[in-house]
């Protein structure tokens, strides 16, 4: 049996004012903190970001918090995996040093309010289909950014409109922090990895490698169709997959995060979103650049 080398060092904390306390006294003898948000259910895409953080920053904290004002249907929020035991093993190997594992109350207040303009970015796909998303996603990485105060924040392609709303929230409010996009880490049939995968059926998780194949799909069309032919065909694709309830196909400058019809941008991204039996499952991919899976 391969043997385990425990992190002995990883520091845990459940408060805010604890953690400040800590991480302000690195900071002031200048260490770097890198920052990798979670909700837990841990797998490789999230310790790749961890890797990330490593390779970057002096200091490398992950925090574990399933964040109750993102979750637009209570059923998800109640079905959302919590292994906290595996997590922490899957921590306590090197690289990560410190864990934030706070509870809902650490977090927020009763009747606590909230609201950004966030420039049509939470109106559209994931924002279109789960109204509040956003705002939830925000309020919390707000809350995280001030406490933790890091210099470099490590964030998933996976979820590559969160990037987007993120990075205007940090451009829109002056946030002192660096982003950083690491790119997804996939099953080896191609299914991004994800905390609800596991939550598939058998028969479904067979099925959910159609997000992926109508990514690859829309890739090898990009060589010679134009963008709404491509569109077409994939969305023909989907909609012939056994088990796929396809919600959206698009196609976007990834910089703009704008549809478009012409393949002029820099960076072209597809994005597809599905729902198979009970779960939801996004994925995308940029179709005219390399660094993709
Ligand atoms: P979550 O725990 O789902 O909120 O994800 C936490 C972070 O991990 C986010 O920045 C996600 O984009 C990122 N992430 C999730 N899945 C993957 C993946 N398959 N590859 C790379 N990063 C991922």
């Amino acid at each position: 049996m391969r043997s385990v080398k425990f992190n002995k060092n990883l520091k845990i904390f459940n408060r805010k004012d604890t953690i400040q306390i800590y991480l302000d006294d690195l900071r002031s003898s200048g260490k770097s903190i890198g920052f990798v948000p979670t909700m837990g259910a841990l797998h490789a895409g999230h310790l790749s970001l961890i890797d990330a953080a490593r390779k970057k920053a002096d200091v490398v904290v992950c925090s574990i918090f399933v964040n109750p004002t993102q979750f637009n249907d209570k059923k998800d929020l109640e079905n959302y995996p919590r292994p906290i035991e595996d997590d922490l093993k899957k921590l306590r190997q090197p690289g990560c040093d410190v864990l934030f594992l706070p509870e809902v109350d650490e977090m927020y207040i009763d009747s606590e309010f909230w609201e950004i303009e966030l420039g049509n970015l939470d109106k559209i796909l994931e924002g279109k289909i789960r109204p509040g998303h956003y705002q939830g996603v925000t309020q919390i990485v707000k809350k995280l950014f001030d406490i933790l105060k890091p210099e470099f924040a490590f964030f998933g392609q996976k979820d590559y409109q969160q990037i987007k709303v993120i990075e205007f929230m940090v451009k829109k409010l002056n946030i002192r922090v660096k982003l950083i996009i690491c790119p997804i880490i996939r099953e080896i049939d191609g299914l991004a990895m994800s905390s609800r995968n596991i939550n598939l059926l058998p028969e479904e998780r067979l099925q959910a490698i159609a997000l992926f194949q109508s990514l690859t799909l829309a890739r090898e069309l990009f060589k010679t169709k134009s963008v709404s032919r491509i569109k077409k065909e994939v969305q023909i694709f989907l909609r012939s997959c056994p088990g796929i309830e396809m919600e959206y196909f698009e196609i976007f400058n990834a910089r703009t995060f704008k549809s478009i019809n012409s393949k002029n941008a820099k960076t072209i991204i597809a994005l597809v979103a599905a729902r198979i039996g009970k779960i939801r499952i996004i994925d995308n991919m940029y179709l005219n650049k390399l660094n993709t899976y």
